[in-house]
């Protein structure tokens, strides 16, 4: 039996038709760029999120940009960041001229850690950087402790920007992701918890000032028609027919989410004891994009797994701060949970089209190679 991490046939065999006639539709109207569907789209995303503005763009990389040049973030600022995520977070820094300073995570939530990101800003400050915002990863679905940094980017005068790339459809505090952050960015890269068809993200803000820039900023700096261009800006926009098969999926996206809450309550109680299964903070419903586990047997653990078709996979394998790219960033401070983090993690596979025989297969085919 093979278990996938991301199953498309099933994806197609659940949604039927409705991709196919959202594709023809557009075809059809022939309003590829910034088409009908966009706007549509962005009134159900701010309305899911309770963000006053979704502004979508090309990707996640792209919205982590428009984000950060929405707040005026460019050369001779700092970001903190942390060191155990996706390259796209710290990347997207250096695309618009500022500098990344690792922070490093929580052990538990794998999630910005507060105290080494206070270290981060000192290190900005002596290299003399503006602190100017800092980036929360969500990392594998489960939001970062929004509240506590939230205080510490506002008592140095820094923005509060969240990397939803992962956790959109999540909760916290009963708040969902889009609205715990002043600014938000997410990615429909098909992998993701809510995945279009090709590359595509999004921005979530109730700023209207932040939310005007972003708007201009994703096409060309545009000011109030096509012939006034009051900014240098990015040619970044969300195409019609993804638009159309994400409103398709939003369809079915609460039915996925709780189908990938079940696989990781069923994981949480076979695997307890045999692995480090992943920890949720109180009053936190993450979006499970990725289920990933702790093991100081990792890499026969992944062998086993591979070896019997289950889809498992490293997210990540080496940090940000020992990455060729990002090398010479300063830190703030010991990385060294980020450090133990890459050596213990693995991802088993849980998206939504995973049934009782494949879960109970994934959970055997896990205690079975740790025996
Ligand atoms: C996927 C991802 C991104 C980038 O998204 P793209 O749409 O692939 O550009 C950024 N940050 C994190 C944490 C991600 O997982």
């Amino acid at each position: 039996m093979r278990v996938r991490a991301t199953d498309f046939e099933a994806q197609r065999t659940r949604l039927g038709g409705a991709v196919d006639r959202a594709i023809a539709t557009v075809l059809e109207h022939g309003r590829f760029v910034l088409g009908p569907e966009v706007g549509r789209l962005e009134e159900a995303l701010a309305s899911r999120t309770g963000a006053n503005h979704a502004i979508t763009c090309a990707s996640g990389t792209d919205a982590l940009s428009l984000a950060l040049r929405s707040i005026g973030v460019g050369p001779g600022d700092a970001v903190v960041v942390p060191a155990f995520t996706f390259a796209a977070t710290a990347g997207a820094v250096l695309l618009v001229g500022a500098t990344p300073v690792f922070a490093d995570v929580e052990p538990t939530t794998f999630n910005l850690d507060a105290a080494t990101s206070e270290r981060a800003i000192a290190t900005a400050t002596k290299a003399s950087l503006r602190p100017a915002a800092m980036i929360a990863v969500d990392l594998f679905g489960h939001p970062a402790p929004y509240e506590e940094l939230q205080k510490l980017a506002a008592a140095n005068g820094m923005f509060l920007i969240a990397d939803a790339a992962q956790s959109l459809g999540a909760r916290a505090e009963g708040r969902p992701v889009g609205s715990l952050a002043p600014i938000t960015t997410t990615s429909f890269f098909p992998t993701k918890p809510l995945g279009c068809y090709g590359d595509g993200g999004a921005v979530f803000t109730s700023d209207d000032a932040v939310a005007t820039k972003l708007r201009s900023l994703r096409v060309h700096g545009q000011g109030t028609d096509k012939y006034d261009n009051v900014r240098v800006g990015m040619n970044s926009r969300l195409d019609t027919i993804q638009a159309a098969i994400l409103l398709a999926k939003l369809a079915v996206f609460d039915e996925e989410l709780e189908l990938r809450r079940r696989t990781a309550d069923s994981y949480g109680e076979a695997l307890k004891g045999h692995v480090t299964v992943p920890s949720v903070a109180p009053r936190v419903e993450p979006a499970w994009a990725l289920y990933t586990v702790r093991c100081d047997t990792r890499d026969r653990l992944v062998k086993a797994l591979v070896d019997s078709e289950i889809e498992a996979a490293v997210y990540y394998r080496r940090p940000l701060h020992q990455q060729p790219a990002f090398a010479a960033c300063p830190r703030g401070g010991d990385l060294g949970v980020s450090e133990q983090l890459a050596s213990e993690v693995v991802s088993l596979p849980i998206q939504p089209y995973i049934d009782n025989e494949a879960r109970q297969f994934v959970e055997h085919t896990v205690i079975h190679a740790l025996r």
